[in-house]
């Protein structure tokens, strides 16, 4: 394909910044990668990634752009010692202090550690020709004027500075992104922003798999319910090991300990995982890691957007970690950005925004919705948020004992399918048919009531 576009610069090369250096490298004659860190070897936690060391799960939909954005990918990352799933049939779901219905869904994923899925696409974007990458390098400011931005100043390590020209620069940096106040020293005003103050804490560490572990099962999520603001997720990461993370919010915080953990898990809606940590033999160091809340940025809605530059990935938005959508919704934006730079787009950043505000929106939807259930949590409350809070509960209901409730749930869960799928017709009725009756957590088969005392 012949590239009609000189050279692209992204800042950041973390999941966000290599899927859109992936989609920019078929459309500009050249692509750089500029990254702080100095990228460590496969497989390995670096400093500017420091969620790594906490449960990633890619969801369903990310999945699926990933293998389009890079074929093979599913297999290749088999290989890599990544565990394939059914989302519904491999996982235990309490969602509401409910357990949802087990079956064969079909939305599948994988399961793996951060830094696997990470460096996989790492090697996969900087085997394409025309990708570059300057490692150890921090953009400092953009170049240009109000209406387009012509380049990015670059410091290195050692101090020294320099300016890399790009026809497109794309902001990858994160939730700490500067743009803004790049973009203030070209004349613009900030964009608006909306948080929603979770004041979450997380704590996390790997044990030896069994295969007895969760009922032969390779994930466990138990979602908070209101009053509980704690929740918890184990994932098989590969065979040997199961990383377990625990969440708490409203700086109700998991300590960082085995000890810490296990107390903490007690207190959660099901007892699957202070099963799994009573049990289970610690092959790492718990470490904790705080997110004080939701940040969507609203480029969409600013007066003016130069020419030359967008943000993307976790700079535009930050999603509350516990529903792990931010690597789904950076892949989803990927393909927006490659079916907008496809045609021949006159006004690039607006219409990047304004599609993605549309894929951020579903997904902010259902995080945020669950987040302001808990009345707690500082944000905004819309009487939209208040009826879709009372119907997502009766849908949890629903999918506790209808099995295609719950597939639907999840589809939409894992970024499948629009929210509002849940509004279809048919679901509307099975759930109203459904969701009226309460169904109390089952323990598991393994444990007894008593040993929830000891
Ligand atoms: C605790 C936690 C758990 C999470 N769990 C999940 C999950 O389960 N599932 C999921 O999908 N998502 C999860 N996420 C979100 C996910 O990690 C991000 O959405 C994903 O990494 C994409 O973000 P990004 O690439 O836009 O930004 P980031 O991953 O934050 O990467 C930013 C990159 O920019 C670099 N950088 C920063 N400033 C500069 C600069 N000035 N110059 C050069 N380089 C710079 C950094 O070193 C880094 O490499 C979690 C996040 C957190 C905090």
């Amino acid at each position: 394909m012949s590239k009609s576009r000189g050279c692209a610069v992204v800042v950041g090369a973390s999941m966000g910044g290599l899927l859109a250096a992936r989609v920019l490298s078929e459309h500009f004659e050249r692509v750089t990668l500029v990254e702080r860190d100095m990228l460590p070897a496969q497989g390995e936690h670096r400093r500017g990634v420091p969620q790594s060391k906490h449960a990633h799960g890619l969801l369903s939909s990310g999945c699926m752009v990933l293998e389009r954005l890079l074929p093979g990918f599913v297999s290749d990352m088999l290989m890599r010692g990544a565990r394939p799933a059914d989302v519904l049939a491999d996982a235990h779901w309490v969602v509401h202090g409910l357990r949802i219905a087990s079956t064969v869904s079909g939305v599948r994923s994988l399961l793996c550690q951060r830094p696997v899925l990470e460096s996989y696409v790492r090697e996969r974007v900087l085997a394409l020709p025309n990708v570059s990458m300057l490692e150890g390098f921090a953009a400092t400011a953009l170049s240009g004027n109000y209406d387009r931005v012509t380049g990015v100043q670059v410091e290195s390590r050692a101090g020294s500075e320099s300016m890399l020209a790009a026809e497109l620069v794309v902001d990858a940096t994160g939730r700490g992104s500067r743009l803004p106040r790049w973009l203030a020293t070209l004349g613009h005003e900030p964009p608006s922003d909306e948080r929603i103050e979770v004041e979450l804490g997380y704590a996390s560490a790997l044990y030896r798999r069994t295969p007895s572990m969760m009922g032969g099962r390779d994930v466990c999520v138990i979602a908070a319910a209101p009053p509980n603001p704690r929740s918890g997720v184990a994932l098989a990461v590969d065979a040997e090991h199961v990383m377990v993370t625990l969440c708490g919010a409203l700086r109700d915080h998991p300590g960082a300990t085995h000890e810490a953990m296990r107390a903490f898990a007690r207190s959660l809606p099901a007892p699957d995982l202070f099963e799994l940590l009573s049990s289970a033999e610690p092959v790492s160091t718990p470490t904790a890691i705080k997110f004080p809340c939701s940040k969507r940025m609203r480029y969409e809605n600013a007066r003016a957007a130069p020419a030359g530059v967008i943000a993307f990935g976790d700079a535009l938005c930050s999603f509350n970690p516990v529903y792990g959508q931010g690597m789904a919704v950076a892949a989803l934006q990927a393909e927006l950005l490659a079916k907008l730079l496809s045609g021949t787009p006159t006004d690039l950043p607006r219409r990047f925004y304004a599609g993605a505000a549309r894929i951020i929106d579903g997904a902010w939807t259902l995080s945020a919705g669950a987040d302001l259930s808990f009345a707690e949590v500082r944000g905004t409350r819309t009487a939209i948020t208040r009826v879709m809070q009372r119907y997502f509960a009766r849908i949890v209901r629903a999918a506790s004992t209808d099995p295609q409730v719950a597939c639907r749930l999840i589809r939409v869960l894992q970024l499948v399918d629009p929210p509002s799928a849940l509004l279809r017709p048919g679901m509307l009725l099975r759930v109203w048919w459904c969701g009226a009756a309460r169904v109390p957590v089952p323990l598991l088969a393994s444990r007894s009531a008593e040993s929830l005392h000891r």
